[in-house]
């Protein structure tokens, strides 16, 4: 390898943002506080520890998820309650938004539909911003803790990884055999989670999320959604995953509902306007 005698000058061009958000349309927050003041708690979940539960949630009504007992973290996956081949796209989400989300972010779905599935209304954490080690909560850069990696790095069988988890949820929740459930078992956003990358080797890493009983993260969702949330066997990630070893608490899941005279004439947002030509 040779250093070119430009490398200086090429390093010190300025980066351009690949997809400013400015012309997406923005969220009417304040609408959907007026919704929140009058939605009604239609239900709830405890979800165990090293363990995955599923809640539903119509168009327009809101969701919370909380720490209860002690400092923990959650994988979440959504789908459209309609049709699970429209599922968070946790990437495009990072794309658009950022390595980490909070108060007025949203959480897009998978092509073709690629619309808001849900929106951030309320972040506990929203103080944290980022730390000295370029950390912050609610990331969409991992992808969720899983029995394959494991292997491939400890050669170990862990059943209680988060994919495992939320597989076993949906399975439940649908009647779905377990292999086709794992197929719609996708990256997540990994709610309280405390990671950042490394400066030097821009490795991925964790540190013990901030969260403490009280808080929570709230969600208007934009279209009925079926939610699969587990509680990582990493509990508060400040060790390790995949075992366990680290101590693990359980997560709230609480469902409100706003009643349709309230929505009025809201709707969801449409499926994208793309016409999938493709340029043929
Ligand atoms: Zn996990």
């Amino acid at each position: 390898m040779t250093i070119p005698a430009d490398a200086a000058a090429r390093r010190a061009v300025k980066p351009v943002i690949c997809y400013p958000v400015e012309a997406l349309a923005q969220p009417d927050l304040a609408t959907y506080a007026a919704f929140r003041a009058q939605a009604v708690k239609t239900g709830e979940v405890l979800v165990p520890p090293r363990d995955a539960a599923t809640f539903t949630v119509p168009a327009g009504g809101f969701f919370r998820i909380s720490s209860v007992d002690g400092p923990q973290v959650g994988d979440l996956n959504l789908w459209n309650a309609d049709d699970l081949s429209e599922r968070f796209y946790s990437g495009k989400t990072r794309a658009l938004h950022g390595t980490h989300v909070t108060t007025g972010q949203r959480l897009w779905s998978s092509f073709p539909g690629m619309r808001p599935m849900a929106t951030i209304l309320a972040d506990t954490l929203g103080w944290y911003g980022k730390d000295s080690f370029g950390g912050s909560v609610h990331d969409v850069i991992g992808t969720r803790c899983d029995p394959y990696t494991h292997n491939l790095l400890s050669g170990g069988q862990y059943h209680h990884c988060c994919h495992s988890n939320l597989t076993r949820a949906l399975a439940d929740a649908t009647g779905l055999p377990l292999h086709i459930a794992e197929a719609h078992v996708h990256d997540v956003l990994n709610v309280f989670m405390c990671t950042g990358f490394t400066r030097d080797t821009g490795q991925y890493f964790m540190k013990a999320s901030p969260v403490r009983p009280g808080d929570y993260l709230e969600f208007f969702a934009e279209i009925p959604l079926l939610g699969a949330l587990s509680a990582c066997p990493g509990g508060d990630c400040s060790s390790e995953h995949s075992s366990d070893q680290a101590m693990c608490h359980p997560l709230l899941v609480e469902v409100f509902e706003t009643p349709a005279d309230v929505l009025g004439d809201w709707v969801s947002p449409p499926p994208n306007g793309y016409d999938r030509s493709h340029g043929r």
